[in-house]
């Protein structure tokens, strides 16, 4: 479970990820696919559109009805907010198609994965499963990496957001600080300038310019930032909070093609994050087992748990590093 997407494995992702509904034929597709098919309380049967015209009743299928539920929720204070994702590890197909979204999204370079999709095995040979777990920075309520910060560098946000300010950084040292304080690996990263393009033709003596789509400016972190500001600098998820502000979902949430992420307002009863949170075990993701004092870090992120032997294989793995709290 290393944190680096090598260029083979972005290009091998994105073709996975878009792939995956032309391919035919393959037995393990056709159980991810009945597993991605399986209901959830709280979800609307009817599968989603993808743009909402602004007068669709909550209820026309999960994406339309947290689209509508965002338009509301953006009309709001922050303070007044409360952003939840929660994931159903039991939908997640283990296409990798939001970690590439996010990467595009983002103008992540190789080795800065806002997002990642750990993979879990159990069983005995032949009996072997695979379970999937899409993980990000979980957005703590109590945050140890905004301490560890320098001045300015970050902040917990009243929505709840820990919003993270790369251009406050001035070395390598302040972003390692912050990775080392962080409980979840994988959360933070340090964006060493290298181009997915970095390298190729070397042998031939040819130097390649990076592409367009990963020189190209990115929007996060509340400023529109040129590729080169942010190297040598702090990189993390903030929420898609660029596209929260512009009514859009977070790019991972809509690019989920299982249908395995859902995002909203936690404070407002009648989102579908909350009637999920409501109607299902959930699981947080705390500080590491055993930590004196204890760490509840209190993520935003949580997990439908159940007795899905995927699902509970998922988060036995998860425990070895975080103390579980079920919801
Ligand atoms: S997951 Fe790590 S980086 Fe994200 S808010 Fe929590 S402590 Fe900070
Ligand atoms: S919310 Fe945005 S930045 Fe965070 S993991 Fe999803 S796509 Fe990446």
């Amino acid at each position: 479970m290393t944190g680096r997407v090598g260029r083979r494995k972005f290009l091998r992702a994105g073709i996975a990820g878009i792939s995956l509904g032309v391919l035919g034929g393959c037995v393990e597709k056709e159980k991810a696919f009945e597993i991605a098919k399986k209901p959830v309380e709280g979800v609307p049967k009817t599968e989603p559109e993808l743009f909402v015209p602004e007068n669709v009743p909550p209820g026309q299928g999960a994406l339309t009805r947290m689209h509508v539920e965002l338009a509301r929720a953006i009309k709001k204070p922050a303070e007044e907010l409360r952003w939840k994702m929660v994931i159903n590890i039991n939908r997640c197909i283990g296409c990798y198609a939001c970690e590439v979204a996010c990467i595009s999204e983002n103008v992540s370079p190789p080795g800065v994965t806002l997002r990642k999709v750990f993979v879990t095995e159990y069983g005995t040979f032949p009996n072997v499963k695979r379970t999937f777990m899409p993980s990000n920075c979980m957005q703590c309520n109590n945050p140890p990496c905004v301490e560890a910060a320098p001045m300015g560098g970050m902040r917990r946000r009243s929505d709840g957001i820990v919003m993270i300010y790369p251009k406050k950084f001035k070395n390598k040292e302040e972003v390692d600080a912050v990775i080392k304080a962080c409980p979840y690996k994988n959360a933070v990263f340090y964006d060493d300038g290298l181009y997915f393009t970095s390298g190729i033709g070397k042998e031939e003596g040819v130097v390649s310019p990076p592409q367009p789509y990963e020189a190209a400016n990115n929007y996060q972190y509340v400023s529109v930032n040129g590729r080169k500001e942010l190297v040598g600098r702090p990189r993390k998820c903030d929420f898609c909070y660029h596209r929260l502000r512009n009514g859009m979902l977070p790019a991972c949430v809509s690019t989920c093609i299982g249908g395995a992420m859902y995002f909203g307002d936690g404070n407002d009863p009648d989102s579908l994050v909350s009637e999920l949170m409501r109607t299902n075990q959930v699981a947080e993701m705390n500080g590491p087992p055993g930590a004196e004092p204890p760490l509840n870090t209190e993520p935003n992120v949580v997990y439908i748990a159940s007795e899905v032997p995927d699902v509970m294989a998922g988060l036995k793995s998860c425990m070895s590093c975080h103390k579980i709290s079920l919801k």
